[in-house]
């Protein structure tokens, strides 16, 4: 394997994936802080070639000007962001490729958390990293977007194959996974899946990066065909899947 991941766990509850290749030189996934890259980069022995941001929240950005001047990289994020992310030297949009770490990266816009939110897709790696867009059984809330908007770019994103490796942006799983269950509660997969997320965090451990068979089987935002969680929204079984991700969306800000 040609490129490995690492996980930074930084604030509250953000990861910054680093994208590591096997000569030493890493991209940055959305650095929040430029400190503990910094310092993971030195600890390792690693050469920043360049830092990926997937749209412009600052827990995704603060770090991005201290470690591009420092090591001098070209920085890659949506055009769309470009007027609140001066940083970005590499505008990207819809349908680019990055060829980085001798990988191609495939960009796609998935409007929805933000409008201008893109996520990088690694296809001869199965590895995906989707910001704050899809997370571990859940999904990010509409800041900017329409559930509409949501619901189409989670769409695109379940096209992947399963057994594609997702990093999101925080360690949400837990309280997700509650709400999951509370939509699904005979899903025996959501059932064994929240016992193993349980004891993972209760050692303290992330629970990302997550796959995308797995998301399909519990996250019941992949899964809104689902007549349970049509019934625990108290919506008829004929109600459209996008009408119910909206409802479910709606429970889910309120849960
Ligand atoms: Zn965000
Ligand atoms: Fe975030």
């Amino acid at each position: 394997m040609p490129i490995k991941v690492e996980l930074i766990p930084v604030l509250e509850d953000n990861y910054i994936p680093i994208i590591i290749a096997e000569n030493g030189n890493c991209l940055i996934v959305d650095p929040a802080l430029a400190k503990p890259v910094d310092d993971f980069v030195n600890q390792n022995g690693l050469k920043p070639i360049g830092i990926l941001n997937t749209h412009h929240h600052w827990d995704h950005t603060d770090g991005i000007e201290g470690l591009k001047s420092k090591y001098k990289i070209e920085v890659f994020g949506p055009k769309y962001d470009l007027y609140r992310v001066p940083s970005i030297t590499n505008p990207l949009v819809n349908g680019d490729k990055l060829d980085l770490l001798n990988c191609t990266f495939e960009i796609l816009e998935v409007p929805g958390h933000t409008l201008g939110h893109i996520v990088y897709y690694v296809k001869s790696e199965n590895l995906a990293f989707v910001g704050d867009t899809l997370f571990a059984m859940g999904c990010g809330r509409l800041f900017e977007g329409s559930p509409e908007q949501m619901y189409k770019s989670l769409n695109q994103l379940v096209l992947w194959p399963d057994s594609t490796t997702i990093y999101c942006a925080h360690e949400y799983t837990e309280s997700n996974g509650q709400f999951a269950l509370s939509m699904e509660p005979d899903n025996t997969d959501l059932q064994l899946r929240m016992k193993q997320v349980e004891q993972i965090r209760s050692k303290g451990r992330p629970t990302i990066p997550t796959q995308m068979g797995v998301e399909k089987r519990t996250n019941p935002f992949l899964r809104v065909h689902s007549t349970e969680i049509k019934r625990n929204l108290g919506l008829s079984p004929e109600t459209s899947n996008e009408a119910t991700f909206t409802a479910l969306r709606h429970a889910k800000d309120q849960f």
